[in-house]
């Protein structure tokens, strides 16, 4: 790793734009967020993301490079969107990575934004071990994999996709099948069970929590089960791929004393057959995640000293 030369990370989602100034070392050294722009078409994004860059420029000088973890399923060589959910108009095809090292004049690294999650956590987070699951519970349930210490992505770049694996009950996915992990796990269907069990209005899973924690016993109930769902998911992956490790972050992760009891009941009565414990624990780069594992994709570029260091440099 090169010394000098600060990093940006941007996080693209489907409702802001977050970024940060990044030190190799992985310290936040400046922020910046602007609404995601996601109806207007994958140019007005990267306009987005190029103006975040910009504000983190005037707070703490310019990035050697910029990492992007962007939502939907990202071709990580050329930084090419593939395919997105119908909140991104204009994303699928999006070339992304191109666009932005054109109207940035530096290097650009774009990953899935799960991935970069699980990056993050890895390099300057909870992570342990370079064989884990990744798994963020937010909106929707997204998974990666890191394996032999590098991101697994499959053929097709898809690799991960466990909120939509079959199997965890009868309600409907926002990708229209039923039944996945995301319709027990995601923040929308803790908030959406509750309300369903308890004949409530329309509230937040945030919300959900602060009532299982007053001692609301169906939202305990409903944090209960995500748990079992969520660590019955880590089992399944440790049992195929023989991983010691699954790391858990997004909103939902924030209520782990609620989530941790299901955990533990799967982890304690269906461990893996290997007989290699199986560890489930939380993120702890919390809502920066994305943007710190955007940026340990370009941790590693080497960048040319700045003119300040060379005149500091002893002859
Ligand atoms: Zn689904």
């Amino acid at each position: 790793m090169t010394a000098g030369g600060v990093i940006a990370g941007i996080d693209i989602g489907g409702t802001k734009t977050a970024g940060a100034l990044v030190s190799r070392e992985g310290t936040v050294l400046a922020r910046a967020e602007r609404e995601t722009p996601a109806r207007l078409g994958g140019d007005a994004m990267a306009e987005t993301a190029a103006a975040v860059v910009a504000d983190l420029a005037a707070m703490g000088g310019p990035p050697a490079a910029v990492g992007v973890g962007a939502a939907g399923v990202v071709d990580q060589l050329t930084g090419e969107i593939r395919a997105a959910s119908e909140t991104f108009v204009g994303w699928a095809g999006y070339p992304l990575g191109e666009r932005l090292t054109d109207r940035l004049g530096m290097p650009v690294r774009v990953e899935n934004d799960v991935n970069a999650f699980l990056l993050g956590e890895r390099a300057w987070g909870s992570a342990d071990s370079g064989d884990a699951l990744g798994m963020m519970l937010g909106t929707g349930v997204g998974g990666a994999l890191l394996l032999g210490g590098s991101l697994w992505h499959g053929p097709h770049g898809a690799a991960g996709e466990i909120g939509h694996t079959p199997g965890y009950g009868d309600l409907a996915c926002t990708c229209g099948r039923t039944g996945h992990l995301e319709t027990l796990a995601s923040g929308t269907s803790i908030a959406r069970r509750y309300c369903r069990a308890t004949d409530s209005a329309p509230l937040s899973a945030r919300v959900v929590a602060t009532r299982a924690r007053a001692g609301d016993d169906v939202a305990r109930r409903v944090f209960l089960d995500a748990g079992r769902a969520v660590a019955l998911a880590c089992v399944s992956a440790a049992t195929l791929l023989d991983l010691p490790l699954a790391v858990v972050g997004g909103g939902v992760s924030s209520a782990w004393d609620l989530l941790e009891p299901g955990l533990d009941e799967v982890l304690r009565d269906q461990p893996p057959v290997s007989g290699i414990p199986l560890r489930i624990v939380p993120g702890a780069l919390r809502s920066d995640a994305v943007v710190l594992g955007a940026a340990a994709l370009v941790a590693d570029l080497p960048t040319l000293p700045t003119e300040s260091e060379l005149v500091r440099e002893p002859r």
